[in-house]
């Protein structure tokens, strides 16, 4: 069954058609990417699912919802969650800290209460406190847990914006290049997380990534775009071989 789908959906940047005609289909349960070159309009797509942009026509439905007729905050309690391509954390706070405040959209409590550790229960307190520990120990993050996020290694942090995302216990994760700037040790954890967080917890994935190893063996479907506009879908290995794509990434 189709989670996510857009139809026709196009959004143009001044003179620049970020997302061109763009239709794509992802179902319940599966690990989709998103790969092409820089500028192909990937992060856009992310950005309209996430209704941070709206695009000029089109259609984009979530689980049967128009998510058109949606705000951005209500985008997030029907249940997606993201990463971005740059690090988006508070860096002053603890992993935890962060982490609680991804866990907002459960709660009756505004942003600053939230950070402030206001206006809650005792136990919706801990309801929550213990959904994020959970998502602590599946990452692997207990040594950090307590750590402000400024000191932290960049590899570590990549894995804190997945652990932020996660807590928010989402029905569809995207995630904006998640091996980006990881070591080939880091790549691997991530590539079973990934793995992990679609058997274990049930979780549809769609991720944009240029690491084709990591995106041939996590992913079920793969869809290449260039200059906003789909050249190529199907499995991994199809979308690799395909002659649109490769001479894309030739760039002749
Ligand atoms: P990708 O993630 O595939 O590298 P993006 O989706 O970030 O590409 O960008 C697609 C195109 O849209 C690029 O030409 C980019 O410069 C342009 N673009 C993206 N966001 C904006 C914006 N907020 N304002 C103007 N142009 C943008
Ligand atoms: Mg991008």
């Amino acid at each position: 069954m189709s989670l996510l789908t857009l139809e026709n959906v196009t959004l143009k940047f001044g003179g620049v058609t970020a997302v061109n005609n763009l239709s794509m289909s992802v179902n319940e349960g599966e690990v989709f990417a998103l790969v092409g070159p820089n500028g192909a309009g990937k992060s856009t797509v992310f950005n309209m699912i996430s209704r941070f942009y709206r695009p000029f026509n089109g259609k984009i439905t979530f689980d049967g919802q128009n998510l058109l007729d949606r705000r951005p905050n209500e985008v997030a309690s029907l249940g997606i969650a993201r990463t971005f391509q740059n690090i988006e954390l508070f860096d002053h706070a603890t992993v935890l800290q962060n982490l609680l405040v991804g866990r907002h959209r459960h709660r009756k409590t505004t942003l600053v209460e939230e950070i402030l550790f206001m206006g809650r229960t005792r136990s919706e307190e801990r309801k929550h406190r213990l959904a994020v520990e959970e998502v602590i120990e599946f990452l692997d993050l207990q040594a950090y847990r307590d750590k402000m996020i400024m000191g932290l290694p960049y590899g570590v942090r990549k894995v804190v914006e997945l652990a932020r995302a996660l807590a928010t216990k989402p029905r569809l994760l995207l995630l904006d290049e998640p091996a980006s700037g990881l070591s080939v040790e880091e790549t691997q954890d991530m590539r079973w997380w990934i793995d992990d967080i679609r058997r274990q917890m049930g979780i549809t994935v769609v991720m944009v990534e240029h690491d084709m190893g990591l995106v041939s063996k996590v992913c079920d479907r793969v869809l290449a775009l260039a200059d906003g506009a789909k050249l190529a879908e199907g499995t991994p290995t199809e979308v690799q071989s395909h002659p649109a794509v490769i001479e894309a990434y030739l760039g002749t």
